[in-house]
């Protein structure tokens, strides 16, 4: 029987409905949460990017400044300016959009971010907090696979879990909250000796590689659930292009009991969790955590 799908989109649309609320009660106290997002140059996949963060904010009451800055920004200049947003009472949240040109050091100015108003998680303070099992705010893409994973009611407590790809923005933080929520958790990367005998004995398994076809049914436990991180643009022989995961989707559903569609899947969850990453910035700034 295939797979049940995992409705991101769904989901995900909840998660900004109960944000929309708790942001009205925030306005109403005379609270207002306000994210700054930093582009540094004029790079066009961002601005579309950024385009659409600020409408998705302003569609749920929260106040989006888009702060662009020239390519030729130097660190220390663009240290300031963080430094700048952290001492600003009016704003509760700060991203920055990456990629970044190559002369600036990226992680280096994420970790100038302040604790509070890093609404992407990317600071890594707020890395140790999740490490000490104290989460503040957690990388947005970790947090939409664990969410997802949570929506299907399968049981996460000694659970095995297998999560391949080891990056700081996804595989390794993925794995860091799947541990908090007691599975035993292997993480596989590009040295892992045999990936298939990792697996193949998943019973929850995250895939965040950037690899089409990666996961094939022959390497899924049945009955498994199944989170697809990965998004691909290939190519087909007609010359149009389509948007796939790292699971090959259309076989890998017949074998896994739960499974995310790409797109549709963890990609609109990540949005959904930035915004509720943002509320959580502004209700640490103002103090008003429930
Ligand atoms: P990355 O390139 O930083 O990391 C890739 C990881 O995969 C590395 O740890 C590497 O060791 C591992 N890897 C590579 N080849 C492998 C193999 N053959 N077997 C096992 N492990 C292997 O990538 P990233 O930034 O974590 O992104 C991964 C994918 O997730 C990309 O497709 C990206 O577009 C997607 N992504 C999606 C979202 C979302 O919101 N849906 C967010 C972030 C990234």
């Amino acid at each position: 029987m295939p797979a049940q799908l995992i409705d991101g989109a769904a989901i995900a649309a909840r998660t900004k409905s109960e944000v929309q609320t708790r942001v009205r009660e925030l306005t109403n106290l005379g609270h207002r949460v306000h994210l700054v997002a930093l582009l540094v140059g004029g790079i066009d996949a961002g601005a579309l990017y950024a385009q659409r963060q600020g409408e998705a904010c302003r569609a749920i009451g929260i106040d989006y400044t888009l702060h662009k800055l020239p390519a030729t920004i130097t660190q220390k200049e663009l240290k300031h300016e963080i430094r700048r947003l952290n001492a600003d009472a009016s704003v509760t949240g700060i991203m920055m959009h990456l990629p970044l040109p190559s002369h600036l050091d990226a992680p280096r100015l994420q970790y100038e971010i302040d604790v509070v108003k890093d609404v992407e998680g990317v600071n890594p303070a707020n890395i140790g907090y999740v490490v000490y099992g104290h989460t503040l705010i957690a990388p947005c893409t970790a947090l939409s696979a664990v969410e997802l994973i949570k929506s299907t009611g399968v049981r996460i407590e000694g659970a095995e879990a297998v999560v391949v790809g080891a990056s700081q923005i996804a595989g390794k933080p993925i794995s860091l909250l799947l541990t908090e929520q007691m599975a035993t958790v292997t993480l596989c990367h590009i040295a892992t000796k045999d990936l298939k005998l990792h697996t193949r004995r998943a019973e929850i398994l995250v895939v965040a590689v950037g690899k089409p076809g990666l996961i094939q049914p022959e390497d899924v436990l049945d009955g498994a659930v199944i989170i697809d991180v990965g998004i691909n643009r290939i190519a087909l022989p007609d010359g149009t292009k389509k948007t796939v995961g790292d699971v090959e989707f259309d076989t890998v559903r017949h074998k896994a009991s739960h499974i995310t569609p790409v797109p549709g899947g963890v990609g609109p969850m990540t949005v959904a969790m930035l915004l509720r990453n943002t509320l959580r910035s502004a209700e640490l700034h103002f103090g008003t955590t429930k």
